[in-house]
């Protein structure tokens, strides 16, 4: 089973591997996180692998075949590394397809305007199964709150108030796992289970401390717009945002409405903001350059008053000021613990 996507591979990889092992699977996770594919199979062989495939891997591929394939959705990311071309990067992520041949599975997320749009153009051999919030299809999809994945002819369901997993992004990523897991003929009480314990990654959306009345949230690994802006979709208080880092071709204005609605004042964390102020210095009061993650943390709490969240979700790389977004993530922890 191979996952790729964006936004969310690590998260619906994660849940997967959860799923199956709950539902006492021998399985291995590995790829772009763990183990090497390659090295596993070498030295502790499995029946089953779940494997995050990062478009760079799979721009190499000539013979990888998943028995189930799962894209989690497409947006503009890594644009520098493919000639500042979005459809090489969309090619490049439908190849988890191209060798799939009929009785292999396809999970997709057909509210992803992206996928929708060049889903056409590529020859699928594996059965279809779409994931949505917007229709009622053969995979699954969410109503009224309610969760609806389809078990061979039948569908199980479950409250989306049950998922462990938060946000409206997770209610994608967790219907995107339970359709593995009964593809996997995983049973639904096992699904269930598992949903319902999985703990979330860190640095995604993880809650650090309230201070004061004020809530911090360490969305580190949110290195793209995309990421930045479902994690202002959850957010439903006054929101104190850190931002910036190094951007791979980000366009701001997707952010805009986002930013009017929640955000009071934004903390600029990198060594160029300059984007960063032609997009919202117009219509955020508060914008401000820092450095490291303490000068940050200091002048977010000092923007925020009781009721208000900090919310770290950079919607860039980290490595102007860090060494990776897990760096970046845990110096932005400490710091506020130590406020
Ligand atoms: P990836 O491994 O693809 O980088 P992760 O699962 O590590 O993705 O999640 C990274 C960040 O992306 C999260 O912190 C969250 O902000 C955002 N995210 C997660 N899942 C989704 C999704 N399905 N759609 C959009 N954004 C998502």
């Amino acid at each position: 089973m191979a996952i790729t996507g964006s936004n969310g591979k690590t998260t619906t990889t994660s849940l997967i591997y959860h799923i199956l092992v709950t539902g006492g699977l021998d399985a291995a996770l590995v790829g772009n996180i763990g183990e090497s594919f390659a090295r596993q199979v070498a030295l502790d062989p499995r029946p089953v692998y779940v494997v995050e495939v990062s478009s760079f891997q799979l721009d190499d591929i000539s013979t990888f075949r998943p028995d189930i394939a799962v894209l989690t959705n497409i947006t503009e990311d890594h644009l520098d590394r493919y000639d500042y071309n979005f459809e090489n990067y969309i090619r490049s992520k439908f190849r988890i397809i191209e060798n799939q041949k009929t009785g292999d599975y396809f999970i997709y997320n057909m509210d992803d305007e992206v996928t929708m749009r060049y889903i056409e153009q590529f020859k699928i051999n594996s059965n279809q199964l779409p994931i949505s919030m917007a229709h009622e299809n053969n995979g699954a999809f969410i109503k009224d709150g309610e969760m609806y994945v389809r078990t061979g002819d039948d569908f199980m369901s479950m409250s989306v108030y049950d998922f462990t997993l938060k946000g409206k992004h997770n209610q994608y990523n967790t219907m995107a796992g339970s359709l593995a897991g009964t593809t996997m003929e995983i049973r639904k009480e096992k699904i269930r289970e598992a949903v319902q314990t999985f703990q979330n990654l860190e640095h995604r959306m993880e809650h650090v401390a309230t201070i004061r009345g004020v809530e911090f949230i360490n969305d580190s690994k949110a290195t793209n717009i995309n990421s930045t802006w479902y994690a202002l979709e959850s957010m439903d208080k006054p929101t104190v945002l850190v931002l910036g880092g190094v951007d791979k071709g980000n366009d701001y204005s997707l952010l805009m409405d986002m930013v009017k609605e929640k955000v009071k004042a934004i903390v600029c964390l990198g060594l160029d903001n300059q984007k960063i102020h032609a997009a919202f210095d117009s219509v955020v009061p508060v914008i401000v350059d820092t450095a490291s993650a303490q000068e940050a943390v200091t002048a977010a709490f000092s923007y925020s008053e009781k009721g208000d969240v900090v919310l770290l979700s950079p919607g860039c790389a980290s490595f102007d000021l860090f060494k990776n977004y897990e760096d970046r993530g845990t110096q932005f922890k400490k710091a506020v613990i130590e406020l």
